[in-house]
C-alpha cells in the first residue's frame, strides 16, 4: 500500500492512520454548480419532505476558488483541466497548461498507478469537463481530436452522452486519420452498448465500455424518458459494479446539463439535474458505507451558472421554492411543443401543463394563478416570438429567484468530501488543489 505523503492532506485521516491512500475515488462536478443551485435544490427537498441533499450533508466542506489562468470568470475547459490536472490554463483550453503543453491528470495517474478508471457525464463524452481528464487539446472545440483522446486513455469505462457527432472525420489534415471513432474504439479493446437494457445487463468480464446511448448529450432530467437512457444514479451503479476489483478505481462523474439550465436561467429544469447528481451521489456514498476505510467521496462543481440567488425584489424575504414542482418540463422542451401553434390561445394549454400557471381563478388561492398583467406578459411575448422565455421569468418570480447573467460567474463553489481522506478538503482552496490531493494518492 502507498503511504499518504501529500502536504494537502496533512490533517491525518482514516486512512492515512492506516498508510494507505482511498482505494476507491468517486470526484462527482455538478457543472455550473455552486451554492446557489446547491441551496435551491436542498430547499426544494426539504420542502418536498426529503431533507437535504446528500452531497450538502458530507462532513467536509472547502470554499472551492474557481478562476483560470485568464480570467475570473473560468469556463469549463479550463475549469475542468484545474480539477483534473491541477493547471490553471485559458479559458478553452482542455488538458493543456497555459503554455498549451500537455497536462497529467489525476485520471492518467490513477490509471498508471493501476486503477480502473471511469468517466461518467449527463452532457456529450467529449464536452469540456470530461475531457479535461483524459484529452490534451488547446481548444475544447476539437471535438473529433478529443475524441480520438478519449479511445487511446486505456480508461476502462465512458457512460452517459455521445460523441457529439464528431466520430467519423477522415479528411481533415489537421487530425491523424483515426477514421470511423467508434471502430477505432472497438479495435483499441472498447465494448459499444447502445441500449439501456444492454447496459443494465452488462458484467465486469465484458471488459472495456464506452456508450452510445445518443450521439448527443443526455436528456435534462426533468424531461428524460428513463425506460430509454439510464439515470445518472444507475450509470454510477453500473461504474462500480464494473470497476470494483482488486486494484480499486477512480470514477468522475459530472452533472453537466446543470449549467445549461443555468444559461437559461430554467429554475426548475437546474434543480431537476442537481437531484439526480444528489441521486447519483447517494450511490456513492452507499458504497462508502460498505467501504468506510477505502473509499473517498468528493462532490464540487466548476463554476457557477447564471448569477442564481435564492431571493428575489419581488418576493421580498419570501421564497416559495416548492412552486418549482409545478414545471414538468425544460423551458427549451417547452418551446419546441409550442413551435408549430398558430394562436397565443391555442398556446394556453401548453403554457398550464409546462408551467402550472392558472389563467383563470377559481377561488382556491392558487399561487400559480397569473395576474392581468403576467397575462399580458405572455400574449406580448407571443406577438414577439419569446413566450418560453416570458414564462421562465415569471416562474423565477413567482418562486422568488433571481437571475443576474445568462453565462457563467466568478462565485466559487462548494467542495464537500466524506470517507478517507476527506479532511484534506478544508477553508479555502483553489480548484488546482482538488487534482493535487487526488494525484497525491497515486504517487509513486
Ligand atoms: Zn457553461
Amino acid at each position: 500500500m502507498k503511504r499518504l505523503l501529500c502536504a494537502a492532506c496533512a490533517v491525518l485521516s482514516l486512512c492515512a492512520a492506516y498508510a494507505a491512500s482511498p482505494k476507491y475515488v468517486f470526484l462527482f462536478i455538478g457543472d455550473g454548480m455552486s451554492v446557489p443551485q446547491r441551496m435551491i435544490a436542498d430547499e426544494f427537498s426539504r420542502a418536498e419532505g426529503n431533507g437535504p441533499l446528500a452531497m450538502n450533508a458530507m462532513p467536509h466542506t472547502a470554499v472551492t476558488r474557481t478562476c483560470s489562468a485568464d480570467s475570473l470568470v473560468t469556463d469549463s475547459a479550463a475549469a475542468a483541466t484545474a480539477i483534473a490536472c491541477g493547471v490553471k490554463t485559458f479559458n478553452g483550453a482542455s488538458g493543456v497548461d497555459a503554455e498549451g503543453k500537455r497536462a497529467y491528470s489525476c485520471a492518467e495517474a490513477a490509471r498508471d498507478a493501476g486503477r480502473k478508471v471511469g468517466i461518467v457525464s449527463t452532457v456529450t463524452i467529449t464536452h469540456a469537463t470530461p475531457a479535461g481528464f483524459y484529452a490534451h487539446r488547446r481548444s475544447r472545440g476539437e471535438l473529433y481530436a478529443i475524441a480520438a483522446d478519449l479511445v487511446d486513455s486505456r480508461f476502462d469505462f465512458f457512460a452517459g452522452g455521445g460523441l457529439d457527432g464528431q466520430y467519423d472525420k477522415t479528411d481533415d489534415p489537421l487530425y491523424p486519420a483515426y477514421g470511423n471513432i467508434y471502430s477505432c474504439a472497438e479495435s483499441n479493446g472498447y465494448r459499444i452498448v447502445s441500449t439501456k437494457e444492454e447496459f443494465l445487463a452488462l458484467k465486469p468480464s465484458d471488459g472495456k465500455i464506452l456508450t452510445r446511448f445518443t450521439d448527443g448529450p443526455l436528456e435534462a432530467a426533468i424531461d428524460a424518458d428513463y425506460a430509454r437512457e439510464p439515470t445518472l444514479a444507475e450509470l454510477v451503479s453500473k461504474a462500480i459494479e464494473m470497476l470494483e476489483g482488486e486494484n480499486g478505481f477512480f470514477l468522475m462523474v459530472e452533472g453537466g446539463r446543470i449549467d445549461w439550465a443555468g444559461h437559461g436561467n430554467d429554475a426548475a429544469t437546474n434543480l431537476r439535474d442537481v437531484l439526480a447528481l444528489d441521486a447519483a451521489v447517494n450511490v456513492a456514498l452507499g458504497f462508502l458505507d460498505a467501504h468506510p476505510s477505502e473509499t473517498l467521496v468528493v462532490v464540487t462543481g466548476d463554476h457557477e451558472t447564471g448569477g442564481m440567488s435564492m431571493g428575489f425584489a419581488g418576493t421580498g424575504y419570501a421564497l416559495y421554492m416548492d412552486r418549482l414542482s409545478n414545471q414538468t418540463m425544460s423551458v427549451g422542451r417547452f418551446g419546441a411543443r409550442i413551435a408549430g401553434v398558430q394562436s397565443f390561445e391555442e398556446a394556453i394549454p401548453a403554457i398550464r401543463e409546462a408551467f402550472g400557471f392558472r389563467f383563470d381563478d377559481d377561488g382556491t388561492g392558487n399561487p400559480m394563478l397569473l395576474s392581468d398583467g403576467e397575462k399580458d406578459e405572455l400574449s406580448d411575448a407571443w406577438v414577439a416570438g419569446r413566450l418560453p422565455d416570458a414564462c421562465r421569468i415569471i416562474m423565477s418570480r413567482k418562486c422568488g429567484i433571481g437571475w443576474s447573467s445568462g453565462a457563467h460567474t466568478a462565485m466559487p463553489v462548494l467542495t464537500t468530501a466524506a470517507g478517507c481522506g476527506a479532511e484534506a478538503f478544508a477553508g479555502q482552496i483553489e480548484n488546482t488543489a482538488i487534482a493535487e490531493i487526488i494525484k497525491a494518492f497515486y504517487a509513486r
